[in-house]
């Protein structure tokens, strides 16, 4: 099941589909942030990107805002994300600011709390992005290291909209694996 894009044009909310060592999540942001800058050494990932540079000093801004409680709704039995739900992050388009949604356990993506049909329910973003990316498993570290480079795309990227699954797809390919 492809999950529907989460965007909006005024602030860009990414969808769902990315550690669980007792770090922060500051802690795992830092990391991230320095592996993403390394993944752009590979040829293929930076060909992704307009300007390489330019993404690479934009990772380093990269920081978290609460953009609120992912919501989803029952539809034939599928859980599928709300309209205007917040994501797993936020590009914004007028101060180019890069932002996690800090209401996502991204120490624990499993185990985020989330809402369906307005009851508690335990969003498991790593199966959700494994999901949608059409991939066996997504470890913390990788769904944390995916969303940065998606939006670092919303910014320099070269090979299309984001949002679209394909590209994210090779996003994943290039830069990840
Ligand atoms: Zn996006």
């Amino acid at each position: 099941m492809a999950l529907p894009s989460l965007e909006n044009t005024a602030n860009r909310q990414e969808r769902f589909p990315r550690l669980g060592c007792g770090n922060s999540s500051g802690d795992h942001l830092k990391a991230s942030i320095a592996r993403v800058q390394g993944d752009f050494k590979n040829a293929n990932c930076a060909k992704d990107f307009k300007d390489p540079n330019a993404a690479i000093n934009k990772a380093t801004q990269v920081g978290f805002s609460d953009q609120g409680t992912p919501n989803f709704n029952s539809v034939n039995g599928q859980v599928v994300p709300a309209a205007h739900s917040p994501g797993l992050g936020r590009y914004n388009p007028f101060t180019r600011s890069i932002n996690l949604n800090a209401a996502i356990n991204w120490v624990n993506p499993a185990n985020t709390n989330a809402t369906l049909s307005g009851q508690p329910y335990n969003y498991n973003a790593l199966a959700a992005m494994a999901n949608f990316l059409g991939v066996p498993s997504v470890s913390g570290a990788q769904l944390m290291d995916i969303t940065i480079l998606q939006e670092l795309s919303h910014y320099k990227g070269a090979i299309g909209n984001p949002d679209n699954p394909s590209v994210e797809k090779s996003l994943w390919n290039d830069c990840i694996n």
